[in-house]
């Protein structure tokens, strides 16, 4: 029998953006899936976010890996990994220019509002955000809609590129507020040289095409990609799944 584990992008995979896991699903992956392969997340957010999201409750026991910032943050059977940070790559002395040259920058953007929080430092990448993160579910629901019609991030984006064109720094548009900021490499795809002994690694994530967070891990060749439209997608994606692995044991 080969040794499968399935791996969870979590906002808009697990969840709805910014909510909590459904009961539903939870309960389907905890007393159904969980008894036929092993499962981990995988999310961009750092790890009090995503234990927001799944119900921190025996979370570390419920997952046999759990990734956050991409595995830059790892967690294996409840036993934290070794991990490195954005500013043992690029240097103090660099990462405070990139810093001061984004601030700069949004504090000559003129938006229809902001909030606070622009930049959120994290283990292994920089949160930045022009609107400012404390924004109410409505604002950002606002704001993501005038980015979608102004392109301010985009805009943002290629700024700093041409500002910092020696720097190797992957830009990556994800959620509806802001977009990381990480070494090249440090996509999702990082979490994967924390696992080990499996035959297939099947992974399910939103955001898969070119751009999206979830598109170097969704088409690595070590993965089996699954593109879901969000979790009810993704439960039903589970299911065939199943279906798929109990069809090969009767085989047997
Ligand atoms: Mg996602």
């Amino acid at each position: 029998m080969s040794k499968i584990i399935c791996l969870f992008d979590v906002d808009g995979t697990l969840t709805e953006p910014q909510q909590e896991i459904n009961v539903n699903l939870d309960k389907y992956i905890q007393d159904i899936l969980k008894k036929q392969v092993d499962i981990a997340i995988v999310g961009g957010s750092d790890i009090n976010k995503i234990k927001c999201q799944l119900n921190q409750e025996n979370l570390f026991k419920k997952y046999n890996y759990i990734f956050a910032e991409n595995g830059l943050v790892a967690y294996k059977n409840n036993q934290k990994l070794q991990s490195e940070t954005i500013q043992s790559v690029i240097g103090e002395e660099k990462l405070q220019d990139f810093i001061n040259f984004i601030l700069c920058y949004i504090s000559e953007l003129k938006l229809p509002f902001k909030r606070g929080t622009f930049i959120e430092f994290r283990t292994g990448m920089l949160n930045i955000s022009p609107v400012g993160r404390n924004c109410t579910k409505e604002e950002r629901k606002r704001f993501n809609k005038y980015d979608t019609e102004n392109q301010i991030r985009e805009k943002f984006i290629q700024a700093i590129k041409k500002e910092f064109p020696h720097l190797l720094l992957t830009y990556s548009i994800g959620g509806e507020i802001s977009f990381d900021v990480f070494p090249n490499g440090w996509d999702k795809t990082y979490c994967l040289r924390h696992i080990e002994g499996y035959d297939e690694i099947h992974f399910f994530g939103d955001k898969t095409k070119i751009g999206g967070n979830d598109y170097e891990i969704y088409e690595s060749d070590l993965t089996i990609g699954h593109r879901v439209t969000g979790p009810a997608d993704t439960l039903r994606q589970l299911k065939i799944l199943i279906n798929l692995i109990n069809e090969k044991k009767m085989q047997r």
